[in-house]
């Protein structure tokens, strides 16, 4: 166990690496860093380190390893799973290493460092005439340092992949304190192990990720967004394997909502209104994109909604006629998790198991729940196109969320074992942190667990980086 004070000699020399403006202790100062956005997970710190290069970085690591003293690595703090949220030690919160190092449009790259804000890489990709395509609900605060440690995925890993399949290079903070320089801009590089993939999903666990070399893609010309209303998810299934035939590369999102989670954002959402002429048991949301600035692939997509409609494959359709029809459409996708804070408690699964399954796993995996406790509300709703299903489930009506709460692993472990029997995965975009620790011992591959802790062994031989994240505790011998 680490000890989590800070010696006083440490602090001191940590304050004079990084300067009056690189450090906060007061605890005012610290509480926005140790809470997380939504209130659920609560932790401690004394100190708040922000390095302004990765030169002052490396050494404040380098001291907190010589004193043996934990660090929790943060960059925006919009993580779900309490890995960012400490308990002791010192948060090295990358936030001002927050400059564009290097845009080589005609290589399709951009060197940022760890503290860029996402929103502002996609802008400044956007003024080179490229696109760089995460994108998330969280991208006017979360910084690409927590995207790539967290492989963050959003809604066009379709058709562009995770955020670590958007990356060509990385330079980290090694956990005693020296520095990896992988900033390669290059697409074959065969020469030895990967090492950049060990970073990309550690959430911190193994060093602190400073910078990293980008993919960029041309700009799509057209855009054009549908939305569909269908008789139930299996329907949904049929349209999505329509789509792929017909549409290949071009579908870059294809969402899935059941009708509970739909029907919340039509009740509480302000300015959100159904666009289909009535209601219907699944919803899909999809988008289709084109380099070239023509009706082809729009009327592609009404072609193919057309058939499906004649076939009765779905029931009702609607395409976007502007930008801000389109917007509209995706805003009751984005709504989602807002509009279930009304229904009140909610216990969440983030699952994925092969995009075959889906449906299937929606239709037994809410049998499931409502034949433990009738009256639960299953709230289905996620990327389907990947897999990824945010599997919520709302309170009964008349029961005490308190109540409800406390059956939260209990429905996890029913969610998460019936995943686990279609070799699905329990944490699909939003990484383990602190809550799904316990999951990594359940299901993971045993050996794999070994591999990791290995790996974590040797990298980070005493423990600081993010101690009691991802990891499960070991077995006592
Ligand atoms: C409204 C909302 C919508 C979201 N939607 C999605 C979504 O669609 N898809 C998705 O995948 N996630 C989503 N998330 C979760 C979250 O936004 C992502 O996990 C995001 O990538 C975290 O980035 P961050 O900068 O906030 O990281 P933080 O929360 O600060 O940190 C996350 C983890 O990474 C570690 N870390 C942070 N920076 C570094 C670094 N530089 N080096 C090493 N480790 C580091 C932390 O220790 C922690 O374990 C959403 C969150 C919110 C609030």
């Amino acid at each position: 166990m680490n000890d989590m004070s800070i010696p006083t000699a440490a602090t001191a020399a940590i304050k004079e690496v990084v300067g009056p403006n690189g450090w906060l202790d007061t605890p005012e100062d610290v509480e926005p860093f140790v809470v997380e956005t939504r209130g659920l997970w609560r932790g401690e710190c004394d100190l708040v380190v922000s390095p302004a290069s990765t030169d002052e970085l490396a050494r404040v690591v380098k001291i907190c390893a010589d004193a043996g003293i934990p660090i929790t690595p943060q960059s925006g703090n919009t993580g779900l799973v309490g890995g960012a949220i400490p308990h002791g030690g010192v948060i090295i919160n990358t936030r001002r290493m927050n400059k564009i190092r290097d845009v080589d449009a005609l290589n399709n790259t951009m060197t940022v460092e760890a503290g860029c804000i996402l929103a502002d890489i996609q802008n400044a990709a956007d003024d080179v005439d490229r696109l760089f395509p995460l994108s998330l609900a969280a991208e006017g605060s979360c910084c690409i340092g927590g995207n790539l440690s967290t492989n963050a995925g959003g809604i066009q890993v379709l058709r562009y992949g995770n955020a670590r399949d958007l990356v060509l290079g990385l330079e980290v903070v090694t956990a005693d304190g020296k520095v990896w320089n992988g900033l390669q801009r290059l697409r074959k590089n065969n020469t030895g192990y990967d090492l950049k993939h060990l970073f990309m999903g550690a959430e911190g666990t193994l060093g602190i990720i400073t910078a990293a070399v980008l993919k960029l893609f041309p700009k799509p010309r057209r855009r054009e967004t549908a939305f569909i209303g269908a008789a139930s998810v299996e329907a949904v299934q049929a349209l999505f394997s329509r789509m792929q035939d017909a549409m290949g590369d071009s579908l870059s999102a294809f969402e899935y909502a059941n009708e509970f989670s739909i029907g919340l954002v039509f009740e509480h959402i302000d300015g959100a209104n159904n666009p289909l002429q009535g209601t219907y048991p699944a919803y899909a949301l999809m988008e289709v994109s084109s380099l070239r600035d023509d009706e082809t692939t729009r009327d592609q997509l009404e072609t193919v909604l057309a058939d499906a409609l004649e076939d009765e494959v779905i029931i009702d359709a609607v395409v976007a006629q502007s930008e801000a029809q389109s917007k509209a459409l995706w805003n009751l996708r984005e709504s989602m998790p807002e509009a279930q804070k009304h229904a009140r408690a909610s216990i969440k699964h983030d699952v994925s198991v092969p995009v075959s399954k889906v449906a299937e796993f929606v239709r037994n995996a809410s049998k499931m729940v409502i034949d433990d406790l009738p009256g639960i509300r299953p709230s289905a709703f996620g990327h389907f196109g990947d897999g990824n299903i945010h599997f919520n489930l709302t309170q009964p009506a008349d029961m005490e969320p308190e109540d409800f709460l406390a059956k939260w692993n209990h429905f996890n472990e029913i969610v998460h074992d019936y995943v686990a029997t279609m070799n699905g995965s329990f944490s699909a975009e939003h990484g383990v942190g602190e809550l799904k620790r316990k999951d990594v011992a359940r299901y993971n591959d045993p050996v794999g667990v070994d591999i990791m802790r290995a790996m974590k062994a040797s990298l980070d031989p005493n423990n600081i980086m993010n101690p009691g994240k991802v990891l499960p505790d070991a077995e006592p011998s």
